[in-house]
């Protein structure tokens, strides 16, 4: 069962700049030796594996990386500068394919693992080059190669930092749509009936973890009744556990004993499960008989040293404090998601945003 965060786009070396045709003054001489210089290389363009990426959120509606043209060749024998390299920051486990073949380029599987994907073209010779004994002044030079180009498709299978379990209809899948900013593509799923709801949380900034709710977890799950198992399954690799409680119409259920329930369930499923940091929330806190319950409801939890966040999706009440809870909880499994460099997912290698050339007429 796989999660499938996908992204296609081009990417591109850039191109070479080109070479100078100019001589040198010369008192006395109508036209001195050539002195066109050569065209500086095109930047090269490269994927980089960061540990602290989870999503591919960044590039999402990106459609062209290219790294910077070269500069072209100047008379008084002066070089072009090289344009500069370009490092497109992927999360760990991010396979990397040809999008035209199909071709697994790369499975950037380690912190730190560099790819170069589209080398920048060469820069053009300038005129002093191409001097030779019987053509003292020519007037030709190259002009600069085109960078490689490269259709690419980028996969990450994700893992969902949070999993989200409950009876069914206490506002799982509505939740999920209230915080999400981005519905990464399911692929590989068995079920078509009974997908599990997906989502990208985001906290405003970059600070982004998987959402997944896993539908169907009911009583006798973990003796594989119905498809309980195939998703007890999938919450056994989510970081983080959030319960969704709320007031169902039938008398018969209860807050406190849905709970007791689903944790009966995960626990006899695996009890590792038991031992994952969990978060306690009340749904659907716009509906009046719901507040009415949320105070002894809370103390009831309080008892057993455990907070209860209270929320509706349709309101957006108490929803942000119970999103900073969850990553808190990320984080502690993820620490290394405190880095402020992973907002930038394409970022340049010397810092000079001068000359970020996306498009590709833009230069040269
Ligand atoms: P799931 O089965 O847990 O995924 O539940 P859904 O998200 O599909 O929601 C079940 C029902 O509860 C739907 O009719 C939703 O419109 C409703 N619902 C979900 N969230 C809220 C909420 O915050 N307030 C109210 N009043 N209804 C909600
Ligand atoms: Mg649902």
């Amino acid at each position: 069962m796989a999660f499938v965060d996908q992204v296609e786009f081009e990417i591109r070396g850039g191109k070479g700049g080109r070479g100078a045709v100019a001589f040198r003054r010369e008192k006395f001489l109508p036209l001195g030796g050539p002195s066109g210089g050569d065209g500086g290389d095109g930047g090269d363009a490269y994927l980089e594996a960061r540990s602290r990426l989870g999503t591919l959120l960044d590039l999402r509606y990106r459609r062209l990386v290219a790294a910077e043209d070269g500069e072209p060749g100047r008379g008084r024998d002066q070089f072009g500068a090289g344009g500069q390299d370009v490092v497109v920051g992927v999360p760990v486990g991010t396979q990397v394919f040809d999008a035209e073949s199909g071709v697994l380029l790369a499975d950037l599987a380690e912190d730190g693992q560099r790819l170069l994907i589209a080398k920048g073209g060469k820069g053009g010779r300038g005129n002093m080059r191409f001097a030779t004994p019987w053509d003292r002044g020519p007037r030709r030079a190259d002009p600069g190669e085109e960078g490689d180009a490269l259709r690419l498709r980028l996969e990450l299978k994700l893992m969902a930092d949070v999993g989200v379990v409950g009876f069914p209809n206490v506002g799982k899948s509505t939740f999920i749509a209230a915080v999400s900013r981005a519905r990464p593509k399911i692929a590989d799923y068995p079920f078509t009936t009974l997908v599990p709801n997906l989502g990208v949380a985001s906290l405003g900034d970059e600070r982004s973890f998987v959402i997944a709710d896993i539908p169907g977890i009911i009583e006798g799950a973990a003796e594989g009744a119905g498809l309980g198992l195939r998703f007890l399954r999938h919450v056994e690799r989510t970081r983080v556990l959030l319960h969704v409680l709320t007031l169902d119409p039938d008398p018969e259920r209860e807050p406190l004993k849905d709970l007791a329930t689903l944790e009966h369930e995960l626990l006899r499923f695996d009890e590792n499960l038991a031992k994952r940091p969990s978060v306690i929330a009340l749904s659907k806190m716009d509906l009046p008989e719901v507040r009415e319950i949320e105070p002894e409801l809370r103390s009831a939890l309080a008892a057993q040293g455990i907070t209860l966040y209270a929320f509706s999706a349709a309101t957006r009440e108490g929803l942000e404090p119970l999103l900073l809870e969850l990553e808190r909880h990320v984080r502690e499994v993820h620490p290394e998601g405190d880095d402020p460099d992973a907002k930038h997912a394409v970022d340049r290698p010397h810092g000079d945003a001068k000359g970020y050339a996306t498009d590709p007429d833009a230069q040269g």
